[in-house]
Parts: C-alpha cells; structure tokens; sequence
C-alpha cells in the first residue's frame, strides 16, 4: 500500500516547516496546536518517502508486498556516493536507522559498519533481481548530506529536511 500526503497536506506542511525553522528559539515560536500538525505531517512524510523505495517490478506481489528495496548504505546518504544494492525489507533496522536519523534521534554507531547480505532474486517468483543505475539527470529535490547532520539539497538539519530519499535517484537499467 503506498501512503502519500494529499496537495492540501503538502502545502500545509511546506507552510509550517518554514515557520517552524524560522521561529524555533525566537519570541514567537509555533503555538502548540501548529506544532502538533507539524509533527504529524512530518510523521506522514517519512511514511510517504519509505513509500518510495524502489521494488523489482517482476510481479505484482514485488510491488504491493515490498520484500527487497533498492537502497544506498546508511551510512552515506548521499546519491552518487554509493552505486546503491538490494537489501532485505525484513532488515528492517536499515530503514528505520535513516528514519531515526532523519528526525534527529541517536544511531547506534557501529550500525553502519553492518551491511547486511544482499538478495539475488525475488521471493515471489524467483526473477533475477534487474540492475539498477542512477537517474540522469538526478532529480533535483534528493537528500543530500553525505553522512552528516546536515542536508545540502534543501539546506537544513536533517530533522528539519522534507527531500526525497537518496533511493529515489535509482532506476532499472533499460533493456
Ligand atoms: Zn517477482
Ligand atoms: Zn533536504
């Protein structure tokens, strides 16, 4: 099932992201309420966005039961950086540790030095798995923060950072 914000959501939250980063720490921070919203149209955006990792398209179940995601390690984030592998979508800790990230919270910092296995085929129907490549040219609103706090694209701390995941710079090869 794919989750993604409505244009009135999205709006909304480019709306309060910049009054929010604008007013934190100052005299006239968000009221409550606004916060509140904020924070949960944040919450549904990182849902959107884990929405986006790129699946095999070999069947349908591939698509609609996401097992194996395309992704760069999590350590880099940054297109470009990493040619990006398929993991396991039950290695869940890869994606919720970007998550965490993302929002501010503590990784545990030996995490990134575990890459796990990669898969080869499809567990649904046994396809090979297609090779992938960066878009050319790369979208232009993709997170970038190569590892660190902040992210170059959209120019804030990555708490703060509303961009596309790095995923979303792959694509199958053609062919
Ligand atoms: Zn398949
Ligand atoms: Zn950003």
């Amino acid at each position: 099932m794919t989750i993604a914000l409505t244009p009135a959501e999205r709006a909304q939250l480019t709306d309060l992201s910049a009054r929010y980063k604008e007013s934190r720490g100052t005299d006239h921070e968000l009221d409550q309420a606004s916060e509140n919203l904020y924070w949960s149209l944040f919450r549904l955006r990182e849902i959107e966005l884990l929405c986006t990792a790129p699946t095999p398209a070999c069947c349908e179940a591939a698509r609609t039961h996401p097992a194996i995601l395309y992704d760069i390690a999590s350590s880099v984030n940054a297109p470009g950086e990493d040619p990006g592998r398929w993991y396991l979508a039950t290695h869940s800790k890869h994606t919720q540790a970007r998550a965490s990230f993302r929002s501010g919270g503590w990784i545990e910092c030996r995490w990134a030095e575990v890459e796990p296995p990669s898969p080869k085929f499809c567990p649904y129907c046994g396809a090979a798995l297609p090779a992938m490549r960066l878009k050319d040219p790369l979208p232009r609103n993709i997170c970038n923060s190569g590892g660190e706090d902040w992210c170059e694209t959209c120019d804030s701390r990555l708490r703060d950072c509303l961009c596309d995941l790095p995923w979303s710079a792959f694509e199958p090869e053609p062919g």
